[in-house]
């Protein structure tokens, strides 16, 4: 055999090994190898090149020619297999991120309303529905609103019983101290003043919620604690009006017809003023450890708005009357849901609250 055919025949052999191999492989990186294998600086083509220089001239163009087509070739198929190779590396990428959309998901947990604010809620519903208007006030109040205007002078007593917080570093516009509100029986005062500022004139009717603060912590008492105070002031408003509505929202509210009866009593905002008991809802009136055996339970206090009050902003007391109340939110839950202690509402233990609260 001439040495162009040997030639020849290396370079036909090589290349049949080599696409062979490139179809062979298994990923970019084995290809890559390949490349250098039978392409690179010390490839097995640069290995079979060494042999042209023995050749005579005149063969060596067409010996060059035959080694131009092997290394197109081979280049050719390097990237067919390039290409297919990206292919399926794609492919299989596809299907590890697959996703079986028919397995049923995980739940995200859902979040309850907080019985105390069920509690207001409902609360403010039930008086929403009977006509009064929503008011809200500030829980930073000055003394005004707080004691003097509900006819509570300096020195009454019933001011040193409220457990007050005094804010040491907030004063009023006018320099007096400030004060976090003792009960919502302030917001009567600004509603009041607020509706007469308008151009109104009684009736008018208001319930108002919201958060109220004394220093006391104990099993039945917590510095901060919920209120909604309910008044209305009209012409003729008499403690029937009181006791009408009084026996329809205990009744709406504990969800059946609660027998309620009123028991004099002292509020200074008030005269008369009554404490409400209703009969007990959890033996129904036979006595129980929870009425103390009595059958009633005590739940709000209530009265004729005093005239001192009715003055304080404007409106004359010969002319209107009013009704008001005010009662404790949490207490009225724990009534309705049978709940021990009230230190249950502020310790957000998620059992307690789950079971307690209203998912929406
Ligand atoms: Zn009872």
């Amino acid at each position: 055999m001439s040495e162009i055919d040997s030639l020849k025949s290396q370079l036909e052999s090589l290349q049949a090994e080599a696409l062979a191999a490139f179809a062979g492989a298994a990923d970019l990186s084995g290809l890559q190898a390949l490349r250098v294998q039978y392409l690179g600086k010390k490839g097995a083509l640069t290995e079979v090149l060494k042999g042209v220089g023995k050749l005579a001239p005149a063969d060596r163009p067409v010996i060059g020619k035959f080694v131009n087509q092997t290394k197109q070739a081979l280049a050719a198929a390097l990237d067919a297999a390039e290409a297919e190779l990206a292919i399926k590396a794609k492919a299989a990428r596809i299907e590890s991120e697959r996703i079986d959309v028919t397995l049923s998901g995980r739940k995200a947990g859902r979040g309850a309303l907080h019985p105390v604010q069920q509690g207001l809620d409902e609360l403010t519903a039930i008086f929403s529905q009977m006509g009064f208007a929503v008011a809200e006030g500030p829980e930073i109040e000055d003394e005004f609103h707080n004691f003097d205007a509900l006819n509570i002078p300096p020195e009454h007593p019933a001011r040193a019983m409220h457990d007050t917080f005094f804010l040491k570093d907030i004063q009023g516009d006018d320099g007096e101290p400030m004060l976090l509100r003792t009960h919502t029986s302030p917001v009567q005062i600004r509603a009041m003043k607020h509706f007469l500022a308008e151009g109104g004139e009684p009736p008018l009717a208001v319930v108002a919620p919201g958060r109220v603060y004394r220093c006391d912590y104990d099993v039945t008492h917590s510095p901060m604690f919920h209120q909604v105070e309910v008044f209305k002031v009209g012409r003729d408003v008499s403690l029937a009006h009181l006791k009408g509505v009084l026996q329809h929202f205990l009744s709406a509210y504990f969800e059946k017809d609660v027998a309620i009866r009123l028991r004099p009593h002292y509020f200074p905002f008030t005269e008369p003023s009554a404490e409400v008991d209703i009969g007990c809802v959890f033996c129904a009136g036979k006595g129980c450890r929870i009425c103390k055996g009595s059958g009633w339970i005590e739940v709000l206090g209530s009265g004729m708005i005093h005239p001192n009050v009715l003055k304080s902003v404007g409106i004359d007391a010969d002319e209107f009357s009013g009704f008001a109340f005010g009662l404790g939110v949490e207490r009225m839950v724990m009534l309705k849901k049978g709940i021990p202690d009230l230190r249950l509402f502020f310790e957000n233990d998620v059992r307690f609250l789950s079971r307690m609260g209203v998912m929406k």
